[in-house]
């Protein structure tokens, strides 16, 4: 490892390790805008760094990158801990998981993982992913990734979220009223806990969840782990013209407000200043402030 790496440590474990030097590090990580590269490095160096980060540098990624978003999941818990570790949640922000074959959706060749530059999560399509009995939960959902396949037409788009309190959510009370049993051979790539199919638990507004995410109702699945963090993936349909959604809205019909009205609009965002990006889509004049974009520096 380069030489900076091996400095940190020698900070860490100096007699007055403790407040002094975290505040140094958490310094030294906001001139670097906290990135992620970075400090996945330094909590690799040891023991030390490592819990130090588990307890309190990935939290503080997660807070500086996209701190509204970060404020909404921990509402209510004034411990500092995020179900699931901060850790995982970083790592959901940053990183696209790829995808594999599963029980109810096939591919040809597994898709890998990768570090993303750039992601959008919103609370608005989470709600897509909600059946109606659970929309009262809050669930954060990206727009998928496109992934493209060799031999087949359509590419695999893949998109992750993460439930808000999920401990107390709909959707696990009725995960465990149907007592549906844990999909064998799929773990959450972000925390490596046990998951639920959604698929399977019958628990996907199918034709919402389609909409949103540009694909057929027959061709999507995630997962949702047992600490909230939802993974899934779908086969999108190429854009060929305007369709008409307008059939398809009862699904959206429980639990709506503004925001039903199609498609997230483009947030604006391109020109961004490189820092965190919260976008503030205005719809209907009224500040809708659950999305959030962050960016790769
Ligand atoms: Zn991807
Ligand atoms: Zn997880």
């Amino acid at each position: 490892m380069s030489e900076s790496a091996t400095r940190i440590p020698r900070l860490a474990e100096s007699a007055d390790s403790g407040i002094f030097n975290e505040r140094v590090l958490v310094l030294i990580f906001e001139s670097m805008k906290w990135d992620i590269h970075t400090l996945i490095q330094a909590a690799s160096v040891n023991r030390k760094l490592r819990a130090l980060a588990n307890r309190l540098l990935w939290r503080e990624l997660c807070l500086y990158r996209a701190p509204r978003m970060t404020s909404t999941l921990t509402e209510g818990s004034s411990n500092k801990r995020i179900i699931g570790g901060w850790p995982a949640l970083a790592k959901l922000l940053f990183f696209c998981s790829g995808c594999e074959s599963t029980r109810h959706f096939q591919v040809s060749h597994p898709s890998p993982g990768h570090f993303v530059k750039s992601t959008r999560f919103s609370k608005t399509s989470g709600r897509s992913f909600l059946t109606k009995r659970c929309r009262e939960d809050v669930l954060y959902v990206t727009d998928p990734c496109e992934h493209p396949t060799a031999d087949k037409q359509d590419d695999v788009g893949i998109y992750r979220g993460v439930f808000r309190a999920f401990m107390k959510s709909r959707t696990r009370e009725c995960l465990i009223r149907r007592q549906v049993e844990f999909e064998s051979g799929v773990r959450c790539p972000y925390c490596g806990a046990r998951v639920w199919s959604m698929m399977a638990a019958r628990l996907i507004p199918r034709r919402t969840a389609a909409r949103r995410l540009g694909s057929t109702d027959d061709a999507l699945e995630y997962f949702v782990c047992l600490n909230g963090h939802l993974h899934g993936m779908c086969w999108l349909v190429p854009l060929s013209s305007n369709d008409d959604v307008g059939d398809d809205s009862e699904e959206d019909s429980a639990g709506s407000s503004s925001d039903d009205g199609g498609d997230d609009a483009d947030d604006g965002s391109a020109g961004g200043c490189g820092d965190e990006h919260e976008s503030a889509d205005v719809r209907n004049g009224q500040e809708v402030v659950d999305e959030v974009q962050i960016e790769e520096f």
